[in-house]
């Protein structure tokens, strides 16, 4: 790195307010195209939060052997879903990326090689939601990849090393669903709002119960939290995510919930902030 690159991203990277932290539950890929209350939602969102200075998003989208994070300048926008309308596919998000905030991701953790990638780009789980939440792309995009073969305690531990880019004014975003069971979806009801499973809602229920208490253990032993939980995480990548976004919560920092609702019986689309209480 020469001089005017390095002065470039300390001035990039000069915050001193800790930025709050979301988990996003990001649903169906229409949601990239519909008007919905959650799109509303996490426009909201957008609006309400300190204007980052970039984003380090940790998708469900993105599973890797081992800890990749996106390195490129001008990241693609990828479709990785199929069967959706032509508009869908159609549809290109063309956030910049940062490199500095790669290097300095792979800087702070410690626990892996954080490996910088450059093929990638944006997965859904990502742009989906942030076209939302900033829809002129301005702001600048990193995804870091979760390593598929490692457990859940691994990932929290992981995450908690990233808590020194919250005062680098980066918003660091997890994007899964807290409650997520596609095999098990109520088709016909998918346009029925608020229908749940009595499981899922059960299963959001204790989750999210957790959650409010501060109390992670059981959020990371996830797979000892009865046959609710169980239904409603089937397959750990849109789980792991939450845990991300839970590990940065500092003890002043308070929690709330955003579009909070079930879609479909076996999904939920819970949003959570944790941010400084002032
Ligand atoms: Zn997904």
């Amino acid at each position: 790195m020469n001089t005017n690159e390095f002065i470039k991203m300390t001035e990039r990277f000069s915050r001193t307010d800790k930025m709050p932290i979301l988990f996003v539950g990001h649903g169906s890929p229409m949601n990239a195209i519909e008007e919905n209350d959650f799109v509303k939602g996490w426009r909201e969102a957008g609006n309400s939060l300190p204007r980052p200075n970039a984003i380090l998003c940790i998708s469900a989208h993105w599973e890797t052997r081992g800890t990749y994070v996106t390195a490129m300048e001008k990241p693609i926008t990828i479709h990785d879903f199929g069967g959706f309308p032509r508009e869908l596919y159609n549809v290109e998000y063309p956030a910049p990326g940062s490199p500095a905030l790669a290097e300095e991701t792979r800087a702070v953790v410690t626990k892996t090689d954080v490996e910088l990638e450059n093929k990638w780009g944006l997965d859904h789980g990502c742009w989906s939601v942030a076209k939302h939440m900033y829809p002129n792309a301005e702001i600048p995009i990193v995804q870091l990849s979760l390593d598929h073969y490692q457990a859940p305690q691994y990932h929290y531990e992981l995450a908690k090393e990233l808590a020194p880019l919250r005062k680098k004014g980066v918003l660091i975003m997890g994007s899964g669903n807290m409650v997520h069971n596609l095999g098990k979806v109520a088709w016909d009801k998918l346009s029925t709002p608020g229908y749940a499973y009595d499981w899922a809602q059960e299963a959001s229920e204790k989750l999210k119960g957790y959650i409010k208490k501060g109390d992670h253990s059981p959020l990371i032993n996830y797979k000892s939290l009865g046959t609710a939980v169980q239904l409603a995480v089937p397959t750990p990548e849109h789980y792991l995510p939450l845990l991300y976004a839970l590990a940065l919560k500092e003890e002043n920092d308070k929690i709330s919930f955003f579009n909070d609702a079930p879609v479909g019986g076996s999904l939920t689309m819970t949003c959570v902030k944790i941010e400084q209480d002032k």
